[in-house]
């Protein structure tokens, strides 16, 4: 199987124009077709005969570009070509394949500051243009970076360094049509360097495959467990870190010497098509990743539907995964299945409250509270809570949403105008049963925020345990806060619900750690740290929060099946 690092294909004219608009330097990232069989591939195929669809910024409801809607038929023979490279990337060596998984985490490391931008414009980014007010003086530096393509006006899209500007800052003023505000360059970066942590972390991890010898229960037979790769797998994924989901699925399963199709989110369909842009430089070789994005019934169906396709492992809303694991059932396939949480954050009398605060707000507002992690229902212990609920009130009111351009934008926007809405519904219903806010609990329209869906970071304090927020996910910067005086309601409480994602405890009583720690139900628990992933853990969830882990040695495993072998006749 050739495993040659290939040269970038140019963009599309559509894609080129939007590379100069947003800043990215390597246009040939910016992909608007689907990637079958190491081609670029608009819906010819059949069903979609040559449909598209829009990529939308939220924080601004521009279009960046018109993608490939691709359906069953672009599907299939995404899966044809996964399996026709099958039996040659799995007889590949562990270490041909980690060299290949290597050379495309090095490209998503070398363009971390492109995918990040890629990432932001497709997330709800900072698009504006600044415009001088007065002639440059003599001897003054003005550092401002143009883009390619960008107007003869000096030109900031998601300048990574807003810091860093030399200009002098009466030098130029925001351009009256500033739209938009995202989410922030720094959060975007750092999920590109925790997307490449795990093809660099699979990449190892694929060397240590190891089978098993069992004492044997015959004496003329030897017995071995065998692990080999699965085969044909599909993944489906979401936008909420769109390039991290799809790496820590595909590399795995590379890793083991499985093939996989990707179906990305629609909401985010270019970074995962950069992804793939830089797996064929990296030699990835033909048919063993493919990416069809559109219409995701068709395609889930004729992924679920497929008796080539023995995994699908999924990352999304619970519901979805519920639909998908009764498709699978038809064709019995394996599946990992990445739901949503709710999690708990319990915060005991004797906790450093400090923190306390300081886990709060990374977990709960990191990505606007979009992520499965984020913590939603804090759990405060009587003697406490007030304190903590001051403390953590006036940290999120510091939060600055928006304005990219100070250089200090910490909370972007929701996904779209559904998030929106039912981020206000969760809100109203809380406000309607009693809970009090002591920050936030609107929409932000200001600062240039008026065409996006922004929220502001919201804290609500004596929020009742039959809200809705105690029960569902509510996927925005929303943290409802009730008290407990005792550790087994506290526990009860934290445990009362459907998922069983992550959960959180801060306390200072090492004993209580581990009691506490054992007895939530939860995948991750994180105990005195807001932060529960990392490639080398495994992640994931029971309950209704999924099936399977991800990340860590436990993630190839799901991309591997054990085979016993007997050996018969070999004597004494
Ligand atoms: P979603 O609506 O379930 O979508 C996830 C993926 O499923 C997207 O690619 C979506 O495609 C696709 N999809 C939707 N309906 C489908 C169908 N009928 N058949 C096949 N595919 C279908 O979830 P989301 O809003 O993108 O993501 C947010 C959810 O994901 C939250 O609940 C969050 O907690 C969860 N999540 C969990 C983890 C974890 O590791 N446990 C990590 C991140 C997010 P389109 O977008 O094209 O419609």
């Amino acid at each position: 199987m050739s495993s040659s690092t290939s040269s970038p294909s140019p963009p599309s004219d559509a894609c080129a124009a939007l590379a100069a608009r947003i800043g990215v330097a390597d246009a040939s990232l910016l992909r608007d077709e689907g990637f079958i069989a190491d081609a670029w591939t608009r819906a010819e195929l059949g069903d979609g005969g040559g449909a598209t669809f829009d990529v939308v910024n939220p924080a601004t409801g521009e279009t960046l570009v018109s993608v490939a809607k691709l359906g069953a038929a672009e599907t299939r023979a995404a899966i044809d070509a996964a399996a026709a490279a099958l039996p040659s990337w799995s007889a590949t060596t562990a270490i041909v394949r980690a060299q290949a998984l290597r050379r495309w985490g090095d490209l998503v490391n070398a363009h971390a500051s492109d995918l990040a931008r890629i990432m932001c414009a497709e997330q709800g980014a900072f698009c504006c243009t600044l415009v001088p007010t007065r002639p440059r003086r003599r001897g003054e530096r003005r550092s401002l970076r143009t883009f390619p393509g960008a107007s003869l006006r000096p030109h900031l899209a998601f300048n990574p360094r807003p810091r860093r500007l030399s200009t002098p800052t009466d030098a130029f003023q925001l351009h009256p049509d500033v739209r938009g505000l995202g989410k922030p360059l720094a959060e975007a970066r750092g999920e590109v360097a925790y997307a490449s942590s795990f093809i660099d972390w699979f990449a190892d991890e694929g060397r240590r495959t190891y089978g098993e010898v069992i004492p044997t229960h015959d004496a003329n037979a030897r017995v071995f467990a065998l692990r080999q790769p699965i085969g044909v797998c599909a993944a489906i994924t979401p936008w909420n870190f769109p390039l991290a989901m799809i790496t820590r699925k595909a590399a795995a399963a590379l890793a083991a010497g499985c093939v996989v199709v990707v179906k990305p989110s629609e909401e985010t369909p270019l970074s995962a098509l950069a992804l793939a842009e830089l797996a064929a430089r990296a030699g990835i070789p033909r048919g063993v990743l493919g990416f069809v994005m559109g219409d995701a019934n068709a395609i889930g169906e004729a992924m679920t539907g497929s008796e080539i396709v023995r995994k699908l492992s999924f990352t999304g809303s619970t519901a979805v995964g519920k639909k998908l694991m009764r498709d699978c059932a038809g064709t019995v396939k394996r599946t990992s299945m990445e739901l949503g949480g709710c999690a708990p954050f319990l915060v005991f009398q004797d906790a450093n409250i400090d923190e306390a605060v300081k886990g709060a707000m990374g977990s709960k507002f990191r990505n606007a509270g979009q992520t499965c992690v984020s913590s939603q229902r804090y759990i405060v212990h009587e003697d406490v809570i007030d304190e903590f609920g001051a403390k953590f009130a006036a940290a999120a009111r510091k939060l600055v949403v928006g304005d990219g351009l100070r250089g200090k934008t910490d909370q972007g926007p929701l996904i779209n105008a559904r998030a929106l809405a039912k981020v206000e519904a969760h809100v109203a219903d809380a406000l309607s049963k009693g809970a009090k806010v002591l920050c936030g609990g609107h929409r932000v329209t200001e600062n240039g925020c008026d065409k996006g869906v922004f929220y502001a970071p919201t804290v609500l304090a004596n929020v009742p345990r039959d809200a809705s927020l105690f029960r569902e996910e509510v996927f925005g910067p929303v943290a409802a806060l009730t008290s407990f005086a005792d550790e087994r309601d506290a526990i009860a409480l934290a445990n009362d619900t459907t998922a069983g994602l992550a959960a959180y405890v801060y306390t200072n009583d090492n004993a209580r750690v581990w009691r506490v720690s054992e007895k939530l139900e939860y995948g991750m628990v994180g105990a005195n740290t807001g932060v529960v992933s990392a490639a080398s853990a495994p992640f994931g969830g029971v309950k209704e929060s999924g099936t399977g882990r991800e990340g860590g040695k436990h993630g190839i495993e799901e991309y591997l099946e054990v085979k016993h072998l007997s050996v018969g006749g070999v004597g004494r």
